[in-house]
Formats: structure tokens, C-alpha cells, sequence
């Protein structure tokens, strides 16, 4: 759950790229989500969630100003259950807006005024707008957030039966709070490679929208103890997901047609037709699939003055919405770019929740790579002595990720003087062990700009 608020969602939240100028360092800044009340001024044409039909289809236009921040939110995380479809909502979006796709295989041509982007791994996104008066050695401004949310993964070999039921094996991805995916109305989303005509592939995202999967509690009758001594399910053999009984006709063997990979049965058949129709294709085509178990339940506003969101994935789609909003909306005209020295650029990474060691994530040299290539070709190949290394100091990056606000029942697990509290603001992270880059300078100047555009910080 997280709560917005008017500043922070209901006005575009650009103005982090026009005013910060100076410095050189990282600094973590989180949501934490603060709020307001959510009234028919601040909400124009506000109708309540319920009534909402918060599906991307709605807002297939990518930039409507007037559209409420959090409206397009929500359309966000419904979209995005996954990190590919985080990253296929993005592109989509910054196409929307005349953002130019770029290839990391291709020579770049770019210019001052450009807005460009390129994705890695369909699951990661750079997406950047030089300004009119960019110079080489000017440096970035950044803000990077992540895609994906801990959840669970179907494992390479998922088919699994036991007593009469159809199973799917699935992994753990991430730090999540395992017991909260029990009795929910699940279902399967991601990538798979879908062979297209003989020797060529192409790849599709899949989104299996009804409730397909369900791991239910164990009733009480057979758990008398639960309610006092807790709920520890065994992550192996307690979490996996049912996804029918066994009806022979609907099942055939799997080992006859299951083709989602070099070895036989490894997903069940059943599976593998419900993927083949949404994709419109044969089983035997589906040569390979990456999918997350997602919760189909929609993401909406709630509580007594509609001012909560209730929804998974926030972290960090919520960073990763405001992110591309604040780009898309900082350079929305032409001449937004006219007086800018500098690079606005969003970092959207995968594999923030297992450590970012992947090549989509935070620890690859992704955004470095381009800062450099971007670099060397606004200088047409004739790069200034130190322009990479000047542009770096020159450069600021907000690390933008979620806060926990304080929970009212859970009080004491938050350190007295440092709770986020809500109403009170965006929350800048720190840590003396240097968890967060986050220094007194760069504190500063956040609170600073946050000052400038009556964004309160704590
Ligand atoms: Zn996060």
C-alpha cells in the first residue's frame, strides 16, 4: 500500500531535470509515498476506483497532461506485470512521446535536441534528451529506478503432479513476503520465443489475464496452531501453485507435444495451451518461456478519501513511473530543450531485487556504455580531453526507490527520530555504512530543488 499526494502525482513531476545544475555525486532518494485528499479540484473527473477501468487501453494516448498523475499510474502498474512489460509500457510511452529508438548494436547518430532510448534484454531501458545548448563535458542529469518486483518464477522444468492435481514448480525472485501469495487469484506473465517461420524466432510478451493459478491456504481445521505460532510455509513444498485436477482428456501426456524447451514434459500441456492461445500460435512453436506468477488482481485507489494506492509492484514502478513521466514531461515541447546545457536521462534496470549483478541490471555498465557513446558522438568521434570524466563530475544521479512508511501497528520497528511518515514528504535515504550514496551535499541540493517546487522532504 503507498498514498500519493497531490504534489507528487497529481502534477507532472519534472521539475528535478530544469533545475538541478551542479554536482557529482548519488544520492538515494525514496518515495515514500505521502498523500493528499483526493477531491474532485485535484481530481478532475475523479470517479471512485471501483467504477475506474484503470486498463492501459484507456490511455493508449501517452502524453495527456491533464490526465492526473496518479491515474496513469495505475494504468502503469496494471500494465506491467512483469519487467518486460514495464519496459514495453515505457517504450511504448516515450515512442508515444518522440522519443527515437535506438540499437546498442547500431552506430548512433545523435543531435542536440535528440530524445532517444534504447532497452537491454527487453527489460531494462536508458532513455535520454540532450539539450539545445549541450556542450561536451556538460554532464547528465539522472534519475534510475527498477522493473522488477520480488515475485515468483516459473522454474525451467515446472510441470509437477501430485496426488490429483496439476502443479507448477516456481522459484522464489527476490525478498518478498512469501505467505501474502497464498489464496490470491494468480496467473502466469513474461516472455516467450515463439518460432515464426523456419529458423527465425521472435519473441512475445505474454499476460494470461484470468486466474489461472492458485496456492491455497492450509484450512485451520488442519492447523490449529497457526494463529500463535505462526505461519512458516516451506518455500519448496508448500508454495507451488495448483493449476487443475487431473482430467486425462484435457491433459494429454505431456511428453508428446510439450516443445517450451530442449527437454520433453518440462511444462505441463494444459500450460502450454493456454499460452498458445493467447499468442495465437501452435505449441509446438513456443520454443521457449520466461514467466512470473503475478497476481491478477487490479492495482486501485482505496480508503475513505480514495488516497491510498493499493497494489503490488510499487517498488519500484512507482519510481519508474515518475521517472519517464518527469522525462516525457520536462521535454514535452519543442523549444523545452532550448536552453538546457545538459543530458536528461532515465535509467530503468532489471534485477534490482537479486543484487543488480545481471546485464540488465544496475551493476552492468549499461549507462556508462551510453553516457560514453553519447558523448563521443554529439563530439562527432573528436571527444575534448577529459569530456567523459568532466561530464561525470558534472553529473547528478537520484536513485529513486520506495520508503516504508510507518506502519501504525508496528510502531517500534521504526527507529523514533527517522519514521516516513506520511504527509510529510519525499524521503531521502541514509546510511552511515554507505548502504545509500546519499551525502550532505546532495541531501541539500534535493531538498533544495524540492524547496524551489514546494515538494516537502523528509
Ligand atoms: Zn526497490
Amino acid at each position: 500500500m503507498a498514498a500519493v499526494t497531490g504534489h507528487h502525482l497529481l502534477q507532472p513531476p519534472s521539475p528535478f531535470f530544469t533545475k538541478i545544475k551542479t554536482s557529482h555525486s548519488i544520492t538515494k532518494l525514496a518515495f515514500s509515498a505521502t498523500h493528499s485528499k483526493l477531491n474532485s479540484k485535484v481530481f478532475p473527473n475523479f470517479t471512485p476506483s471501483s467504477t475506474v477501468p484503470f486498463c492501459s487501453s484507456s490511455s493508449a494516448q501517452t502524453n495527456l497532461p491533464e490526465k492526473p498523475t496518479v491515474l496513469g499510474l495505475l494504468d502503469y502498474l496494471n500494465e506491467s506485470w512483469t519487467q518486460f512489460h514495464a519496459t514495453a509500457e515505457a517504450k511504448r510511452q516515450l515512442i508515444g512521446a518522440g522519443f527515437e529508438l535506438l540499437n546498442e548494436k547500431d552506430e548512433w547518430q545523435l543531435k542536440p535536441g535528440g530524445r532517444y532510448f534504447f532497452t537491454r534484454n527487453m527489460s531494462s531501458l536508458v532513455a535520454f534528451a540532450i539539450g539545445d545548448m549541450y556542450a561536451p563535458g556538460n554532464g547528465f542529469h539522472v534519475i534510475a529506478a527498477h522493473t522488477d518486483s520480488p515475485c515468483l518464477k516459473l522454474k525451467p522444468k515446472s510441470a509437477s503432479a501430485k496426488s490429483q492435481y496439476l502443479m507448477v514448480n516456481v522459484q522464489t525472485y527476490g525478498g518478498g513476503l512469501w505467505h501474502t501469495w497464498f489464496d490470491r487469484d494468480l496467473s502466469v506473465a513474461g516472455r516467450v520465443i515463439i518460432r515464426d517461420r523456419e529458423n527465425s524466432f521472435l519473441h512475445k510478451l505474454v499476460k494470461v489475464e484470468r486466474p489461472l493459478l492458485r496456492i491455497p491456504s492450509l484450512a485451520i481445521h488442519l492447523d490449529r496452531k497457526v494463529n500463535t505460532e505462526g505461519f512458516k510455509p516451506n518455500l519448496e513444498t508448500h508454495l507451488i501453485p495448483l493449476l487443475a485436477t487431473k482430467v486425462q482428456e484435457m491433459c494429454p501426456d505431456p511428453n508428446e507435444k510439450n516443445t517450451a524447451s530442449s527437454s520433453k514434459a518440462a511444462h505441463h500441456s494444459l500450460l502450454m495451451q493456454v499460452l498458445s492461445d493467447e499468442l495465437s500460435c501452435n505449441i509446438e512453436d513456443i520454443v521457449s518461456i520466461e514467466l512470473n506468477v503475478c497476481d491478477t488482481q487490479p492495482s486501485c485507489l482505496g480508503g475513505g478519501n480514495n488516497e491510498f494506492i493499493f497494489s503490488g509492484r510499487l517498488d519500484n514502478l512507482a519510481s519508474s513511473y515518475c521517472a519517464l513521466r518527469a522525462l516525457i514531461d520536462s521535454c514535452q515541447s519543442s523549444n523545452d530543450l532550448s536552453n538546457e546545457l545538459a543530458i536528461r536521462m532515465v535509467a530503468l534496470f532489471d534485477n534490482e531485487e537479486v543484487g543488480s549483478g545481471s546485464v540488465q541490471g544496475a551493476g552492468a555498465p549499461t549507462m556508462f556504455e551510453a553516457m560514453r557513446r553519447i558523448i563521443r558522438c554529439l563530439g562527432h568521434n573528436k571527444v575534448e580531453e577529459g569530456a567523459t570524466e568532466r561530464a561525470i563530475q558534472q553529473s547528478f544521479l537520484v536513485s529513486a526507490d520506495m520508503a516504508h512508511g510507518v506502519h501504525p501497528n508496528f510502531m517500534d520497528k521504526h527507529e523514533e527520530h527517522h519514521r516516513p511518515e506520511m504527509r510529510k514528504g519525499l524521503v531521502i535515504k541514509h546510511n552511515a555504512n554507505q548502504r545509500y550514496a546519499t551525502s550532505g551535499i546532495t541531501a541539500f541540493l534535493f531538498k533544495e530543488v524540492g524547496k524551489l517546487h514546494n515538494l516537502p522532504t523528509q
